[in-house]
């Protein structure tokens, strides 16, 4: 009987080597070929020097998911790579929906560190509450959705994590929905961004939410919302949980 071909879809987290769970590692390690968008496939060159690459641009996602299909039909394990987490704006769900037209073809998800989760490791610990993400991208989704989904995310007093805050073509993205928030949230908002975590240049930065408006933002910023309950402590933007902290006077029994 002919083995079912395979498709790993890989999230290798935010940048460097280090960032990657050992199980990413191993499947790349025993792919045939990798696949990606040009700049992860940069990432991974050296790591992984001596296995075939296949990278393409930016908005060819679709022609990426195709060549996964049509590699794992000559019988090569493929590794399709996403940045952060495959499932969080990734290629996962695109893999299962083109996977209709390939039964023959076993698809599975390697879960990776998404930039919430190591971009607030880098503030302090802002999500340490409940938390949404928003994607500012309106390039699959309308404007209107997004706005509503950050009301929403206001009215629930929700940590908000925003995804993708501005790109070449949206460079308003983050102050257009910096004004929604503020129309349910103070000026003061603890809030906080990081760009390019992982990489060399990563640059934090914890502020108000009246100055985030003004911080633009690029493709490799993620930015954090604090909720009623989040404080700036010693620098680090924190979302408390709820504990009352007591002294140990009790336990001396001094008190
Ligand atoms: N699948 C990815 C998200 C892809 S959407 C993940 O789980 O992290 C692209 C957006 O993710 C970027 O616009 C940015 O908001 C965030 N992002 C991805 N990599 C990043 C990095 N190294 N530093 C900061 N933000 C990053």
């Amino acid at each position: 009987m002919k083995n079912k071909s395979s498709i790993s879809i890989v999230g290798i987290g935010p940048g460097r080597e280090e960032f990657m769970t050992l199980e990413a590692v191993r499947a790349l390690e025993e792919a045939d070929v990798i696949v990606g968008y040009t700049v992860y496939i940069d990432l991974l060159s050296r790591r992984f020097a001596g296995k075939e690459m296949i990278s393409t641009a930016m908005r060819r996602e679709m022609q990426r998911c195709r060549i996964c299909f049509e590699e794992a039909a000559k019988g090569k394990r493929i590794a399709l790579v996403c940045s952060g987490d495959a499932g969080i704006y990734g290629l996962a769900s695109l893999m299962y929906e083109m996977g209709k037209e390939y039964p023959e073809t076993e698809l599975r998800v390697i879960a990776g560190v998404t930039a919430a989760s190591s971009g607030a490791a880098v503030l302090g610990a802002p999500l340490n509450h409940d938390f949404c993400a928003v994607s500012l991208s309106d390039h699959l989704t309308p404007w209107e959705k997004i706005e509503k989904r950050l009301t929403a995310a206001a009215e629930g007093d929700f940590v908000i994590a925003l995804y993708n805050p501005a790109s070449r073509k949206r460079q308003d993205s983050l102050m257009r929905a910096c004004d929604i928030l503020l129309a349910h949230m103070e000026e003061e908002r603890p809030c906080g961004y990081v760009e390019n975590i992982g990489r060399e240049s990563t640059k934090a930065v914890v502020c108000t939410l009246k100055e985030l408006r003004e911080a633009g933002g690029n493709m490799f910023t993620t930015v954090f919302i604090g909720n009623s309950e989040s404080e700036i402590i010693n620098g680090r933007l924190i979302t408390k949980r709820g504990y009352r902290i007591e002294r140990d006077t009790d336990l001396c029994g001094d008190n």
